[in-house]
């Protein structure tokens, strides 16, 4: 008889959780701070062109007050928070030849991966616009992920993540009753995955601070919850699906390096990194 076979995420979770927030702007500090205190992880997406110059503040009043390089560096280096890009000057990618697509993609990761001694391998479309060639382009640039803006109101674990829809903005009217969903959902065969994106100046231009200290504090520190960022995830999603199995469905091998965890028949297990395991039927 075959089993059926879930993915769980790390340490047999069956919940994960992530952010995604753009244009690396001042309130990001304040955003990566709520962030740090309820143990949640983000991916902030730069534009590495386009980091406001020492020593220049902005004029009174500006909405969208882009960070200096040592702003971002300091609230975002060493911590757990994963730096996306998202494009060197924040322009239209489908409306420009693939060649000045690359340069965008690439000169981004260039300077963000020098800044933070990082690999950069995923981000989130510029106004959220693509098309096909564009997602040649990221393909071509060593793009693992790219986000875009469709909110699909679900928690389905992607299977597109060159065209990586999140769950809903932050802003989004069903935010309340998909938090609710989402904690109270017992996840006992699928994976639930809840993806939300936006952009931190939001939180000071609609004075709604308090909505994401809330969310953080019922979503965060929670055992069935793996916090992760965007990239730890889309890594861990292509271990599960490098996964081997016999035609019986019991054997299952893993070849990568990473341990993979998965649901069979109600009981949660692990199959380690470079391991065989044979499931109980
Ligand atoms: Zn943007």
């Amino acid at each position: 008889m075959l089993l059926d076979f879930f993915l769980r995420f790390p340490g047999g979770r069956a919940k994960a959780l992530t952010f995604s927030y753009d244009d690396g702007v001042e309130e990001d500090a304040r955003l990566a701070d709520i962030f740090n205190r309820n143990g949640l992880k983000g991916t902030f997406n730069l534009n590495g062109g386009l980091f406001r110059d020492e020593g220049n503040p902005w004029p009174e009043g500006t909405a969208v007050r882009r960070m200096t390089a040592r702003q971002a560096l300091r609230t975002f280096g060493g911590t757990a928070h994963e730096i996306g890009f998202h494009g060197l000057t924040h322009a239209y990618w489908e409306q420009m030849p693939p060649m000045r697509v690359a340069q965008e993609i690439l000169e981004d990761r260039r300077r963000l991966e020098g800044m933070f001694h990082t690999l950069v391998r995923g981000g989130a479309y510029p106004y959220g616009t693509w098309n096909a060639q564009t997602v040649e382009t990221l393909r071509a640039c060593g793009a693992a992920y790219c986000r875009t803006t469709a909110s699909t109101g679900g928690f389905d674990v992607p299977q597109d993540w060159l065209l990586l829809p999140p769950t809903c903005h932050h802003g989004d009217p069903r935010l309340e009753e998909l938090t609710a969903r989402f904690l109270s959902d017992p996840a006992e065969r699928r994976p639930l995955l809840f993806y939300l994106w936006g952009h931190s100046f939001e939180f000071e231009r609609e004075g709604n601070w308090a909505l994401m200290e809330r969310l953080a504090e019922r979503l965060g520190g929670r055992e069935d919850i793996c916090y992760a960022t965007n990239g730890e995830l889309c890594d861990y999603v292509a271990a599960f699906r490098a996964l081997r199995m016999s035609c019986d469905g019991r054997l299952v091998e893993n070849p990568t390096s990473t341990d993979v965890w998965y649901a069979c028949r109600g009981r949660t297990g692990c199959v380690p990194a470079g391991q065989r395991v044979e499931l109980e039927g």
